[in-house]
């Protein structure tokens, strides 16, 4: 083998190493801020569609019931709606503005006295719904983005600036 045969040879080999696709793992991951209790976090809670536990338990005492300081477990598909709802918004690894996670029932019942709009079986009491808003989107898009995605209930609330998702049927309001 001459010079320049080596020199293809070598060439070939190190384009072939090039083109091998550097499969990064999938990740999902959340930058959450909570306009209650005014905490941040900015966590990575799947990789390759495998949810990391300890993640999810501190997702889950992030979207806790502010006024009652109760944690309770979250759907994590409910994780997977907003991540796949941050990256259709063109803004990727944004911020979203956490208005309410979970509700203890007594948390929801005081609410609904206060005639806030909460509905009497609110999924937020199942840790199955979520609250939000992101910065720099207007909250109509925000809305038309999740019923794009057909992954629950959606509810807009322009009066508040923000929408409601959640894991329950497809419908809106
Ligand atoms: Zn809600």
């Amino acid at each position: 083998m001459n010079m320049r045969h080596l020199l293809l040879v070598a060439l070939l080999v190190s384009c072939s190493f090039a083109s091998v696709p550097q499969q990064a793992p999938r990740e999902g991951r959340l930058r959450l801020f909570n306009t209650h209790t005014l905490e941040r976090l900015d966590v990575v809670y799947s990789r390759d569609g495998v949810y990391d536990p300890q993640a999810l338990e501190k997702l889950d005492h992030f979207l806790r019931d502010w006024r009652t300081d109760r944690v309770k477990h979250h759907d994590p598909r409910l994780f997977d709606l907003l991540d796949e709802l941050a990256s259709r918004v063109d803004r990727p690894g944004t911020e979203l503005q956490v208005i309410c996670g979970y509700r203890t029932p007594e948390s929801n019942r005081r609410l609904r006295t206060r005639g806030s709009g909460v509905a009497g079986n609110s999924l937020h009491m199942q840790a199955k719904a979520i609250d939000i808003r992101v910065p720099g989107v207007r909250t109509s898009r925000l809305r038309d983005t999740a019923l794009a995605l057909r992954g629950g209930g959606v509810g807009y609330y322009p009066g508040s600036d923000f929408i409601h998702v959640d894991l329950g049927r497809v419908r809106r309001w």
